[in-house]
């Protein structure tokens, strides 16, 4: 068969150059990229299995195997999974194509540290080739299911990568790296030696639901790995069944790191389990950061799926709602059909019962961060506020739930968000309504003259910048009996606060300025609605406001945008 020679796609070579002139303080996490890899292979396969697709696949020892060669100075990790065809190794492995990659190259040259460096490889799902940070040579056959063709794929990471059709290939998945030459000074990174491997797998892979098994090297005497026992290295334990104090924080973020495909710990860990009718295990995880993509149509939501420890599915949107679309994890269900459909979840009255009770769980969860962990709980607000707003406007069963959960930038103090309550509590004698204004910026909002009488009287004012703010605050309309106001619509009523001019006073002002205001009314036509003496200014001359009801500019903007 012949050999075609391939280029790597710009962005793809930039990034395995920085694969390779390694910015990572640890290489050992390559190993833990391509078991989970293989794993997900087996899960895919089992579950085509069991949905009848693949009829002539070999589903009878699911295993990862992996296999040294001392002599050789080969690592390969070896599955008997779903495979790829040779179009999937193209599209999977040969390119990067994925949008996000050139805003994460982007991004990866803007972390100064190597730590930050390290999260951002895992978000944007380049797991396959961390394995040249090791090795420089990598070699990748593999034969899909159920077809009779394989495909080898080899590259040496610099420009370019080789593909060749060839039979005869077992089932699966071989990663074969060749790894670099052995680094006399530092042992720690001897990927030869079964002790490290034993001790990487251990600490990154533990909880693999599949057989991790180390075949043994060949014995001096040429007896040959036959002679003795390929070693399981891990235990295998689903860790959402265990009970909490046997599991350490640690084997819960590395289960973390291999559903959420991120390399960094994550912010918080949820459990849940339900006894009785209807039996299920949760284990929720709030990321650390958001994925870029968090905001485009084609983001992927949703924690996986699993069946009495069988998984079913990634993505499974019918477990949360979307705005709480940035959690990960996994949902063990024991009373679910192996076959179970997309369509029948989305009727299944028990996973409507498993969604309310997770997003219950989930809200009073980032309610007691607030308290219990403020700092933890400012990293969640800054990388999920603005997608947890969202559910003010679609989820009003669990309205008062959010909005306890919630943090809204405010004129009080410029690094410090407020939750509602806490400005309801220091509301001013007289004052009744909650007063808010949107806008582009915070910078933006401050300089409205709109916000003069405001910080005249020193009356609070929250500093709203989101584009779903505009939404929010008219579907929620108040708060503890206070109208949430916006201070650019319609006629605001200071008076009470404190030192306001008496009403005779504004009687004589309106008899004074009445020829101008006429005037003006004339001059500007059909443009305004009627021009008005205003006492909310104590700088500028004048402003332009909205009726209260009417749409505010960036709120039309925003309608129009989505097309209504
Ligand atoms: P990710 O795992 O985050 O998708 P990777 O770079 O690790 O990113 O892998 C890219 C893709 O290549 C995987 O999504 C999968 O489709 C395919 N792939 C990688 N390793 C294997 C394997 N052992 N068996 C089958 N497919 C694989
Ligand atoms: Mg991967």
């Amino acid at each position: 068969m012949t050999t075609e020679t391939f280029e790597f796609q710009v962005e793809a070579r930039q990034l395995l150059k920085l694969m390779i002139h390694s910015v990572y303080s640890n290489k050992d996490v390559f190993l833990r990229e391509l078991v989970s890899n293989a794993s997900d292979a087996l899960d895919k396969l089992r579950l085509a299995a069991l949905r009848g697709d693949v009829p002539d696949a070999d589903v009878s020892d699911l295993h990862i195997e992996l296999e040294v060669d001392k002599d050789a100075r080969t690592l390969t990790v070896r599955d008997n999974g779903i495979g790829m065809s040779y179009d999937e190794v193209t599209r999977l492995i040969g390119t990067i194509a994925n949008s996000g990659t050139a805003k994460f190259l982007q991004e990866l040259r803007e972390a100064q540290d190597g730590a930050g460096a390290d999260g951002l490889i895992g978000q944007f799902g380049v797991g396959f080739y961390s394995g040249f940070m090791v090795a420089d040579e990598v070699t990748l056959v593999t034969r899909h299911a159920g077809e009779a063709e394989g495909t080898r794929w080899t590259s040496k990471g610099e420009g370019t990568y080789t593909l060749e059709r060839i039979d005869g290939l077992p089932q699966g998945t071989a990663v074969t790296l060749h790894l670099k030459p052995a680094d006399a000074e530092n042992q720690l990174h001897d990927y030869t030696s079964a002790w490290k491997i034993k001790e990487i797998v251990k600490r990154y892979s533990d909880f693999i639901t599949w057989p991790v098994r180390l075949l043994p090297e060949p014995g001096e005497d040429g007896d040959g790995a036959k002679a003795r026992e390929a070693e399981t290295l891990n235990s295998m334990k689903a860790l959402w069944a265990r009970p909490r104090d046997e599991v350490s924080d640690d084997e819960y973020h590395e289960l973390y790191k291999h559903i959420g495909h991120d390399w960094r710990d994550p912010l918080e860990t949820i459990r849940l389990q339900a006894e009785g009718t209807f039996e299920y295990q949760a284990l929720l995880f709030v990321p650390s950061h958001a994925p870029h993509d968090l905001f485009t149509q084609g983001y992927r939501r949703g924690v996986q799926l699993y069946v009495k420890r069988v998984f079913i599915m990634d993505d499974c949107e019918e477990l949360l709602p979307p705005y709480l679309r940035f959690v990960k994890g996994v949902v063990d269900a024991q009373d679910l059909s192996l076959n179970v459909s997309r369509e029948i979840l989305q009727q299944d009255r028990h996973i409507r019962m498993i969604q309310r009770r997770l997003t219950k769980k989930v809200l009073s969860t980032v309610k007691d961060l607030r308290t219990s962990a403020p700092e933890r709980y400012a990293t969640f607000w800054r990388e999920f506020g603005a997608v947890l707003k969202e559910g003010l406007v679609t989820d009003s069963e669990n309205r008062d739930a959010i909005l306890a959960a919630c943090s809204f930038a405010s004129t009080r103090d410029a690094d410090e968000p407020t939750s509602l309550k806490d400005y309801v509590e220091r509301m001013k004698e007289g004052q009744d309504d909650i007063y808010y204004m949107t806008g582009e910026s915070r910078a933006a909002i401050e300089n409205s003259p709109h916000m003069e009488a405001f910080r005249a009287k020193g009356v609070e004012v929250l500093l709203l910048t989101d584009a779903v703010d505009e939404v929010w605050v008219d579907a929620v309309g108040e708060y503890e009996g206070k109208t949430l106001r916006s201070v650019a619509k319609g006629e605001i009523d200071l008076s009470g606060t404190e030192d306001d001019k008496s009403e005779a006073e504004k009687e004589k002002q309106g008899e004074e300025y009445a020829g101008l205001l006429g005037w003006m009314s004339e001059h500007l036509g059909e443009d305004v609605k009627e021009v008005r003496l205003s006492h909310r200014l104590t700088v500028s001359p004048a402003c332009v406001v909205s009726d209260a009801g009417e749409l505010t500019p960036a709120l039309e903007n925003m309608y129009r945008a989505m097309g209504q």
